[in-house]
């Protein structure tokens, strides 16, 4: 895989996706596609005390909304024409793909390690993966894109064979794709804005990425400065998850969701100096694709913030809390809202 010389990122990831003004990440052939780049622990953690705080596996819910999620992802990334040739001919070579993609994105050191795809019962993909960077999240994306190359419905198991390495399998069924329901995605404001990270003058990627370590073999990315491990993925997919958790368990999410990455922020993992020089959170959000910091103001003992072009803005609201928590080392009392034209702002004062 080719790498920038200038800030050593996968060209594949800086040439596929666009930093825009507006703090977001976007997929360059397909804008209405946002991504996220975000710090793995913060994914895990989250999922963690949800399903601490709901008393619930969530392991399905994450499959089955991943799955859905990647469908849509991976339709638009593999051409109709591409996948009717595959059939005729072969399907390693956008199995392998896909497969480095994911590396990529880091993912995990995935592997292809069988594939029998002969267009009946039976037919299988597996794939090893050693440190996947979300397990369930990952075998979602496996089924998922696996029903794009098969054009049939798809169902996914793994085992782990030893420590840190799964084997993962999606067995192809004889049940045409079409007839799944999809998914609804989030519409997200995109305004132009303030956010203009620097960028590389190698690939035209930010030029912050330079430091960040991608070992494409191991496909994992982490932060050099605190050795913190990083990840590509759609927000909406982890939208999706949390609005099929509300359908199913009829209960605020939006409460539980926030307080999971209030103590979160509050374990210390994130570092309180970059939220109070504004350009620094700026750019913090905008290189994550979270939006376009307007305004973020500190007076007396309230902290104010405005974003424009938010994505999981229950994360946000759940962030901007913890880190008054941290900074005035107290307990904070938030209030948010969600403009119509996609606008946040949060306010925490003292409880
Ligand atoms: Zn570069």
């Amino acid at each position: 895989m080719k790498t920038c010389s200038a800030c050593g990122a996968p060209r594949k990831l800086t040439g596929n996706h666009r930093w825009l003004s507006g703090g977001t990440i976007v997929e360059k052939s397909n804008p209405s596609h946002r991504m996220i780049f975000i710090e793995n622990d913060n994914i895990l953690e989250v999922f963690n005390l949800v399903e601490e705080m709901v008393g619930l596996s969530l392991e399905r819910l994450v499959i089955e909304s991943q799955r859905k999620a990647t469908y849509d992802y991976v339709d638009t990334i593999v051409p109709s024409l591409a996948r009717k040739i595959m059939r005729v001919t072969s399907y390693k070579p956008v199995v392998r793909s896909l497969v480095e993609l994911g590396r990529t994105m880091g993912f995990g050191g995935i592997s292809l390690l069988d594939l029998h795809i002969k267009r009946s019962e039976g037919d299988f993909v597996q794939l090893g993966i050693r440190d996947a960077y979300f397990l369930p999240g990952f075998c979602g994306t496996v089924a998922g894109a696996m029903e794009v190359v098969s054009g049939h419905e798809c169902s996914v198991s793994y085992r782990e064979t030893s420590p840190g390495y799964h084997e993962v399998t999606t067995s192809v069924s004889t049940h045409p794709r079409e007839l799944v329901e999809r998914l609804q995605w989030r519409e997200y404001s995109n305004k132009p804005g303030n956010a203009a990270l620097q960028v590389c003058p190698g690939c035209g990627g930010p030029e912050i990425l330079a430091d960040y370590d991608f070992d494409l073999a191991a496909g994992v990315i982490s932060r050099r400065a605190s050795g913190r491990r990083m990840v590509f993925n759609g927000p909406a997919e982890f939208e999706a998850i949390l609005d099929e958790l509300e359908g199913e368990l009829g209960e605020d999410i939006s409460r539980i969701l926030i307080e999971a990455q209030r103590r979160f922020v509050k374990m210390g993992f994130y570092d309180t100096g970059e939220v109070q020089d504004t350009g620094m959170f700026r750019d913090h959000l905008a290189l994550r694709g979270f939006g376009n910091l307007k305004d973020i103001s500190f007076s007396g003992e309230r902290l104010r913030v405005h974003l424009e072009n938010p994505c999981l803005h229950l994360l946000l609201v759940g962030l901007v809390l913890g880190f008054f928590e941290l900074v005035f080392k107290r307990e904070g009392k938030v209030e948010w809202e969600l403009a119509p034209g996609g606008d946040l702002t949060v306010e925490v004062t003292p409880a």
